[in-house]
């Protein structure tokens, strides 16, 4: 199992990226976002709790996404490869994930690192919140607390994946077909 990492910050394309991945690679992919997005939309309880944090443009309770991995793994044992897309984003979490990849003797092999400008980010959300009806995206200081909420607690985890020497920087900036083509080539070196 070839556990991928993409990280970087919101509006950074790591689900753009994520997609054609799954589509060359033939990769399972979990986003905690869309998770928790779907608990939202089917009014679970979870997705009550999950939208008054997201709304406010902070991170979801540890133990809640750190439970859907749980899950995602216990039903994906078989596949070839995971794109981790959106986790981990605390090194709690990251801390979690190696563990549990551990009872199915398995780790993390590359963490991908998607960077881009800030100011770049705040543009490409807001465009974005033209047609994804995501309330998080349209408005300016819920995208602020995002970006404020990735330094602070999700760049520590690059250093999490840096000390075991996995950590690779790709360029975020250019057209989606080169950014792709540099991802590809950092996982065919790890495959
Ligand atoms: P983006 O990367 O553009 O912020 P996501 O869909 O990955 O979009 O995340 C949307 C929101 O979902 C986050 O702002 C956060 O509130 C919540 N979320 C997603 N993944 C996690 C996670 N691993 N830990 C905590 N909160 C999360």
């Amino acid at each position: 199992m070839l556990n991928i990492v993409i990280f970087g910050p919101p509006g950074s394309g790591k689900g753009t990226q994520s997609e054609n991945l799954i589509k060359k690679y033939g990769f399972d992919h979990i986003s905690t976002g869309d998770l928790l997005r779907h608990e939202i939309e089917t009014n679970t309880q979870l997705g009550y709790l999950a939208k008054q944090h997201m709304d406010k443009g902070e991170l979801v309770p540890d133990e809640v996404v750190i439970g859907m991995i749980d899950s995602f793994l216990d039903k994906n044992v078989k596949s070839k490869g995971v794109i981790f897309d959106g986790f981990p984003r605390t090194t709690d979490q990251a801390k979690a994930l190696k563990e549990m990849l551990a009872s199915y003797d398995t780790d993390v092999a590359i963490l991908l690192d998607l960077e881009v400008p800030e100011d770049e980010l705040t543009k490409r959300i807001l465009e974005r919140g033209k047609t994804s009806g995501r309330t998080d995206d349209a408005n300016i200081e819920t995208i602020k607390n995002r970006i404020a909420e990735y330094n602070k607690k999700t760049k520590p985890v690059m250093d999490f994946y840096a000390a075991e020497g996995k950590k690779v920087v790709i360029n975020g900036v250019g057209s989606v077909d080169e950014i792709f083509a540099n991802l590809c080539k950092a996982i065919d070196a790890v495959k």
